[in-house]
């Protein structure tokens, strides 16, 4: 979302005829687009803004500009510890950019903008895209769901749904510009609605235009997971087979702390009826060791879970307290010991999974989308599966956005290796 966000703002900024750089010292306004999901996050931009401290000292005039979810949750407190911050600005407010930048030219006031809407999608606000294989089109902004660890509710608002008939102008858009390949974003992205019509059907809509062979989304939730959307997934090609299928917590108590809405059988038979009716299906997801109160016991019983499933590749990350949610209040707080040795159980056990289920390929032919070079050589182009697994395999003069079929003949790590056939 922050992608597709940061290409939205160098969308409203080209319009003003700003000219992009990549050079820093280059330029005459640079905008940090934030995350605050976890204290990593911010940590990373507290040290970033420390370095553009020095730039400011050598050239006064730079503007230097916050945005993002961090503008949102920490607003003047930034400007107090980083003074040199000239422009702050929350999720919501990315229109006012160009005439905030104005008044700055004018005068060397702060300005902060945080306000949250509770109808703002940016529908008629096309991103500067760089890349050109797959599109980021946001859907829906926002969240309702309240998850005890997350601080996203507080910093992007309320859920808020796109018009259907704006996300297909945009997607044309896009294909007229060659991408071939779009993922669909929301913070809750199933949880889609707009005057009755649900995210099914916006599927459907979207795999009805001609030029989009792949179509992505990211991430649902399991509650909001039905059987309409698995039915699009059975009945349309396009529709990838790759879930992003966040679990968290695999022990029902957890769960329940977490506010996570669904239990362990409830992911389970959701997992299972998922695997039998997609064929091909890649499931990832997102986990969380270490959350307040859990013992050794719960964490087996994720770990249980997670074997039941098996996992094609997992986010894993410890928990971090982040202030101005529930689960910071929560005083039974597991050590840093204890986590660090389950992040390191669970991601063994993940690695045992995704060899075990990227092996399972070897020997098929698997449609693949040229993305780019490999990191290894020239020689070799990296590209992409339905199912969003990397293949690498050697040049025979496709091109990026081509689509080929990979014979599968390794695997290693998250990555399969392979070689074009005819
Ligand atoms: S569903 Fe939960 S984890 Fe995801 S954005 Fe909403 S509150 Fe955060």
């Amino acid at each position: 979302m922050n992608e597709y966000d940061s290409e939205l703002v160098a969308g409203i900024l080209e319009n003003q005829n700003y000219i992009r750089t990549d050079a820093a010292d280059e330029a005459e306004l640079i905008l940090l687009n934030t995350c605050s999901v976890r204290e990593h996050a911010e940590e990373k931009v507290h040290a970033r803004l420390s370095n553009l401290k020095f730039l400011k000292k050598k050239n006064p005039k730079v503007i230097i500009g916050v945005l993002g979810c961090m503008a949102q949750n920490l607003k003047e407190d930034l400007l107090r510890t980083k003074p040199y911050v000239d422009v702050i600005l929350g999720p919501d407010s990315y229109r006012r950019l160009p005439e905030l930048l104005s008044q700055r030219n004018e005068s060397n006031d702060n300005y902060i903008d945080t306000k949250l809407s509770r109808m703002e999608v940016y529908d008629d606000l096309f991103p500067a895209r760089r890349e050109g294989i797959n599109a980021w089109i946001s859907i829906m902004r926002g969240c309702n769901k309240f998850c005890s660890f997350c601080i996203v509710p507080f910093t992007r608002g309320r859920e808020r749904s796109r018009p259907i008939e704006s996300i297909i102008d945009e997607i044309k858009q896009v294909r007229d510009a060659g991408f071939i390949e779009v993922t669909l974003l929301g913070q809750n992205v199933n949880s889609f609605h707009h005057e009755g019509r649900r995210f099914h059907e916006l599927l459907l809509e979207v795999a009805k235009i001609d030029g989009i062979e792949r179509i992505r989304y990211t991430s649902p939730h399991p509650q909001d997971f039905d059987d309409d959307l698995l039915r699009v997934h059975t009945e349309n090609a396009k529709v990838c087979n790759h879930i992003h299928f966040p679990l968290q917590a695999g022990s029902d108590r957890v769960l329940k702390n977490m506010n996570r809405t669904y239990t362990k059988q409830h992911f389970l038979a959701l997992a299972q009826k998922m695997r039998e009716q997609i064929p091909g299906l890649a499931l990832s997801t997102d986990m969380i060791v270490g959350f307040p109160g859990e013992t050794e016991a719960d964490f087996q019983e994720t770990l249980d879970v997670m074997k039941q499933v098996k996992f094609d590749t997992a986010f894993t990350f410890k928990y971090s307290s982040r202030p101005g949610t529930k689960a910071a209040e929560f005083t039974d707080t597991v050590a840093e010991e204890a986590k660090q040795d389950r992040l390191q159980r669970m991601i063994v056990l993940q690695k045992e999974h995704t060899l075990e289920r990227n092996r399972l390929h070897i020997g098929e032919v698997l449609e693949v989308l040229v993305e780019k070079d490999s990191k290894k050589s020239e020689k070799q182009h990296q590209g992409r599966t339905r199912s969003n697994k990397i293949v690498i395999f050697d040049k025979v003069g496709e091109k990026p956005g081509d689509l080929v079929n990979v014979k599968i003949i390794d695997a290693q790590g998250i990555t399969l290796f392979g070689q074009i056939i005819d």
